[in-house]
């Protein structure tokens, strides 16, 4: 991609890397009106870096429009970030990138908002990798491997925990002593950009209940809920870590310390074999003995399959009447990410399980995939709407450059 100086006919370039793959977007930017993130040109991933890396586009119509591959170990982050570029300046044709974002999964306390990275933020945001070992290195590496290729670039990091520091005190505290607390041992929350997007949504999609009690349920391979009140998370189920609260695909969600302790002390685990537990051993994966993906726990007969799904409903619906309490009330929930937007047998049994709140829910609606869910008569209403993380990163990105 051309480094080049702020121009009208530029592009936003967005940067998601996780553990063994890295996201990108590439959105046209905007000169004139509010928001500077204009229509998407270009999404895609290197996937299975550190197996046999694999390269895939599409444009906006989602036509595959590049593909590549590469023996294995051939890719490492900074290459794969190197071989991204090279790919979006082809397809790009000489219309210059003019800022990247980056999601970055922590900000700890100190960032509340995104900010632009120099040497000096970089530095910060390294100290924070204790919190978030097994993320927050391979989010740095790109922004370190633009650093060195287009140093004049503006390149924005944007924080999973900063949409949750508006969180009161209470509920961003454990009850360890104090000095723990502030050495940084606190629930931070995680999966914040998908809620900020979710929530400016919601001003367009349903703008009656802007303002009023939301509990949104980002339900994917990673799975959260957020309590909102006037736009602002008030709540969350995720906490320290990204491994507290619901059950996911892989991870436990919320489990008894004692655990740890009986597994430590009795079963002969060490710190990698609790990890490997923790993060990738359990969750729907752990429990079906078959697969971490919903869609075949869905398509098996196995009653595992269905113990699985009855678990990740349960601890669903437990977790919402805690936010329930902790928001006095609840005006709606709202389902998004790979199952909460697509799975809507999910959807019903969690809205089953929430009936006592109010939520009734439209059987036919159900099956959209965007819009209102509920009966018209339902006190609590619910709804589907997409989340967008690397939008909500374009548009932070967009609007520091404005
Ligand atoms: P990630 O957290 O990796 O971004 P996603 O948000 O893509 O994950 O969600 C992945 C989950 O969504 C998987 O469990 C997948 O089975 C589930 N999913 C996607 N489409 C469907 C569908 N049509 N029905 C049921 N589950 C689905």
């Amino acid at each position: 991609m051309n480094p080049s100086p702020a121009t009208e006919s530029g592009v936003i370039a967005v940067l998601n890397a996780g553990s063994s793959s890295i996201k990108f977007a590439l959105f046209e930017r905007r000169t004139g009106g509010p928001e500077r993130d204009g229509p998407l040109l270009f999404r895609g991933q290197v996937e299975r870096l550190g197996l046999e890396p694999r390269l895939s586009v599409k444009d906006a119509a989602g036509k595959v429009v590049a593909e590549r591959s590469w023996p294995a170990g051939a890719l490492d982050h900074h290459s794969a970030t190197d071989a991204i570029l090279e790919c979006g300046q082809e397809l790009l044709r000489g219309r210059p990138v003019v800022t990247f974002g980056h999601r970055v999964v922590h900000g700890g306390t100190e960032f509340a908002a995104p900010v632009r990275v120099d040497p000096a933020i970089v530095a910060r945001l390294e100290k924070l990798i204790p919190l978030a070992p097994l993320h927050q290195p391979h989010n740095l590496a790109p922004i370190r491997a633009i650093a060195r290729t287009a140093p004049q670039l503006p390149q924005i990091a944007c924080f999973d925990t900063a949409f949750h520091r508006s969180q009161p005190a209470v509920a961003q505290a454990f009850a360890l002593p104090r000095a723990l607390t502030a050495d940084g041992v606190r629930r931070y929350g995680f999966h914040g950009l998908s809620y900020d997007y979710i929530v400016r949504r919601v001003r367009d999609v349903a703008p009656a209940i802007a303002d009023r009690r939301l509990i949104i349920a980002h339900l994917g391979n990673g799975a959260s809920l957020c309590a909102v009140n006037g736009g602002r998370s008030v709540a969350s189920t995720m906490g320290f870590t990204a491994v507290d609260g619901l059950m996911m695909g892989t991870r436990t969600g919320s489990l008894d310390p004692g655990v740890l302790l009986y597994l430590l002390k009795e079963r002969g685990f060490d710190a990698q074999a609790i990890e490997d537990l923790l993060y990738r051993k359990s969750g729907l994966l752990g429990v079906s003995g078959l697969s971490s993906d919903m869609r075949t726990l869905r398509a098996s007969d196995a009653p595992e399959a269905a113990e699985a799904i009855a678990l990740f409903v349960y601890r669903i619906v437990r977790e919402a009447g805690s936010l329930a309490a902790a928001l006095g009330g609840v005006d709606a929930v709202i389902f998004t990410a790979g199952i909460g937007e697509n799975d809507a047998d999910t959807r019903a049994e969690v809205s089953a399980g929430c009936r006592w709140l109010g939520l009734a829910l439209d059987e036919a609606r159900n099956h959209r995939h965007e819009g209102r869910i509920s009966r018209d008569d339902s006190p609590v209403s619910a709804w589907v709407i997409p989340t967008d993380e690397e939008r909500m990163i374009a548009h932070y990105a967009g609007e520091a450059l404005a």
